[in-house]
């Protein structure tokens, strides 16, 4: 863990089921069970920081920018812990992928979005 990220040679990263404001549920690691709001992701280390998962204690020292203590911050975990709650059945899945049209100004643009394998409700907007 304590490996520089900076150090790494950037890989040529996937497209990633998990996207920022999606509720994800936590399947592995000490926050298993729970779900959290997704505040951002980072495709090139494959994780995402989760709201209240992942809860981490940071030591800071006193500087310009306010007093030290102790402060807790979300830290990264892994995309693969964690899968996607669909915001309309509520259930725990692997998105699937719909293709549809945007009509935009006459023009016609096809588009993918990530679509729900129970409900069948997109999980993108067009
Ligand atoms: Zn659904």
């Amino acid at each position: 863990m304590a490996k520089d990220r900076a150090q790494v040679k950037p890989k040529k990263h996937c497209r990633l089921r998990v996207k920022k404001n999606d509720t994800v549920y936590v399947q592995a690691g000490k926050d298993r069970g729970s779900e959290g709001k997704v505040i951002e992701v980072n495709p090139m280390t494959n994780r995402a920081t989760v709201q209240g998962i992942n809860i981490v204690k940071r030591h800071r020292k006193e500087g310009k920018t306010g007093g030290g203590g102790i402060t807790e911050m979300p830290a990264p975990i892994h995309i693969s812990n964690l899968v996607v709650v669909c915001p309309h059945c509520k259930a725990h899945m692997r998105p699937g992928k719909k293709t549809v049209e945007r009509r935009r100004d006459d023009q016609v643009k096809i588009v993918h979005v990530r679509q729900c394998r129970k409900c069948g409700e997109q999980l993108d907007q067009v």
